[in-house]
């Protein structure tokens, strides 16, 4: 049958599924008007003209892996790498809190230096002193025993990007040493114990297929993460994929709607790596069916070595900075940046 974009759109919104041949067309249309339009529809019935602010902490730029695609691999023997102390990530958070975030992301590389009982007493410290706050650990793979002390400790959501769903292009952007199967157990034992669980991937990532990127929508459809977060591939010059072509911005606006309309209830933020791809990239997100923005909270003498790929945006700014440039980007994109906890609204996917 011919693809017609309408009715594709329409099926999708009606039953959040549709062939992959559709899905195709869908992901690669150059006509997207009717795409985003139909998703800004379906965020607005969920979650209004609400943007949640998320602030980020990027606590550790070490890592032992060696993912081909990332700045802060192990291999990358020209950064030089820092890590904030418990009192660092506490002001970090005290900051945050006084200019309205209600979450707080702790991300880094994989660094067994903040070993669970570490890790545990920021998480513990944090939730403590900010009892009306969520924290949202994203620090990687990990044992089950070690998520669950880290979600009894009082850590409400976790982000682990699965990257691709597809075996044989996971072993294409990643070492021996790494594999699909333990992410897909992290991501399944964060959600049995418990946790909010965020998954995602690149789009446009070295080898990347558009039958990899229905793989990507499939596995989402079996994990029914909460919140789902993707970006386009950005080179990193200081690692085996410096010189890969970025990902299409476009393609990845395209995604975000039909993630938006398969899992209408999803907390989808619009990226950094939107934002440093194009200048409103961000914007373009929020319209196409983003609602999340995650504005950076790390010390600003630090940011520049956090950096997963060149020309990473917002290394300069202070934290106040951030929140007010975002804040006006949001509004000026048509919605309303708010400093609830932003929970997801789960009850939305039985509609
Ligand atoms: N160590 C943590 C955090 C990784 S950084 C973890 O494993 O989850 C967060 C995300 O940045 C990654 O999941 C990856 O999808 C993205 N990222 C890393 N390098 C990138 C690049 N070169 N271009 C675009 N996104 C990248």
């Amino acid at each position: 049958m011919e693809f017609n974009i309408n009715n594709a759109i329409s099926e999708l919104r009606g039953t959040h599924s549709l062939d992959d041949s559709s899905l195709k067309n869908l992901i690669t249309s150059e006509d997207t008007s009717p795409l985003h339009e139909a998703a800004d529809i379906e965020r607005k019935r969920v979650y209004g003209d609400a943007v949640y602010i998320r602030g980020l902490i990027e606590f550790t730029n070490h890592c032992k892996n060696n993912c081909f695609y990332c700045g802060i691999r192990a291999g990358n023997a020209s950064l030089s790498r820092y890590r904030l102390t418990h009192e660092e990530i506490m002001d970090c958070c005290r900051e945050g809190y006084a200019l309205g975030f209600r979450t707080f992301v702790l991300q880094g590389g994989e660094d067994g230096y903040y070993t669970d009982k570490a890790l545990c007493d920021i998480v513990y410290d944090i939730k403590s002193l900010y009892s009306d706050c969520a924290v949202t650990l994203s620090v990687g793979e990990r044992s089950r025993e070690s998520y669950k002390k880290l979600f009894d400790a009082g850590a409400d959501r976790y982000l682990l990007r699965h990257e691709t769903a597809d075996p044989k292009h996971y072993a294409k952007l990643h070492p021996n040493s790494m594999s699909l199967e333990n992410r897909k157990r992290c991501l399944w034992d964060l959600k049995e114990i418990g946790y909010q669980v965020g998954s995602g991937f690149m789009v446009g990532s070295p080898y990347q297929t558009l039958d990899n990127l229905i793989s990507d929508l499939r596995f989402l459809q079996e994990l029914l993460p909460d919140m789902i977060g993707i970006g386009p591939f950005l080179p990193h010059s200081d690692t085996p994929f410096g010189d890969f072509e970025k990902g299409s911005l476009k393609m990845c606006l395209n995604l975000i709607s039909i993630l938006r309309l398969m899992f209408p209830y999803a907390l989808i933020p619009a990226t950094t790596a939107l934002g440093t791809i194009h200048p409103s990239g961000r914007e373009m997100g929020l319209k196409a069916g983003a609602n999340v923005v995650m504005p950076n909270l790390s010390p600003v003498k630090f940011r520049t070595l956090y950096e997963l790929y060149d020309n990473k945006i917002c290394t300069g700014d202070e934290s106040a900075q951030c929140r007010s440039c975002l804040e006006m980007r949001v509004s000026s994109a048509g919605y309303k940046l708010v400093t609830d906890i932003g929970n997801v609204r789960r009850d939305e996917l039985e509609k």
